[in-house]
């Protein structure tokens, strides 16, 4: 019988996505597929609190397995910053064109660039807490590159790479993304666990 969680994001096609990456082993459920339509505070200071938050409101209201995921740009030099502020680094618009600039001003004159993206997931079954993570460690180039995906994906280059993420196709960012590796885990996870099975590509 194929598992079902819920994923708590309202994004459809992230879940879509996501589902599509888990091998086609389990069956996902958005918030908008089982009547949430409450956009989840996301108050707290780090990537574990805020996929927590998600994934315990979720489960305290709908008492259904489920998994929560944060993602934060987090660059050594800057602290860690923006992290879990990525997605409203220039204000709370949350503009990506106004993040990026803010940041390479935030660099200007830097010498280290260092950066990585981390993902990190709070999955939860029967009110038990497992905590996930995969990330990509890369740089952040002087002046951005393509016009692919999202966020910050035109001034992050990956280690061992030419391009930054939105110069490369979907599925060339997704073989080797934070996002990627973080949904990888957790599937090991499940599968070790038995709660799970099919096949599933390790990348
Ligand atoms: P979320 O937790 O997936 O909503 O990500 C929070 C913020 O991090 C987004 O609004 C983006 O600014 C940034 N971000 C997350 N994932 C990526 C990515 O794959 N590429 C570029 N930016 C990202």
């Amino acid at each position: 019988m194929m598992r079902e969680f819920v994923f708590a994001s309202g994004n459809e096609n992230k879940v879509a996505e996501v589902e599509y990456k888990m091998g086609g082993a389990v069956k996902l459920h958005s918030l908008k597929s089982i009547g949430c339509n409450e956009d989840i505070p996301e108050t707290g200071s780090t990537l574990e609190e805020n996929a927590r938050l998600k994934a315990r409101y979720v489960w305290e209201n709908y008492r259904v397995s489920c998994f929560a995921d944060d993602t934060g740009l987090e660059v050594e030099t800057l602290g860690g910053a923006p992290g879990v502020l990525s997605a409203r680094y220039a204000g709370a618009h949350k503009n990506s064109n106004d993040n990026m600039s803010l940041l390479l001003a935030n660099l200007s004159g830097k010498l280290n660039r260092r950066a990585r993206f981390r993902t990190v997931i709070c999955f939860i079954e029967n009110g038990e807490e497992h905590l996930f993570e995969g990330s990509v460690s890369g740089t952040i180039v002087e002046v951005g590159r393509g016009s692919e995906g999202f966020g910050y994906d035109p001034i992050f280059q990956p280690d061992g790479f030419e391009k930054t993420f939105a110069e490369m196709t979907m599925e060339e960012k997704n073989n080797l993304s934070h996002r990627g590796r973080a949904i990888a885990a957790l599937t090991q996870f499940l599968k070790q666990k038995r709660w799970i099975g099919g096949t599933f590509d390790e990348k």
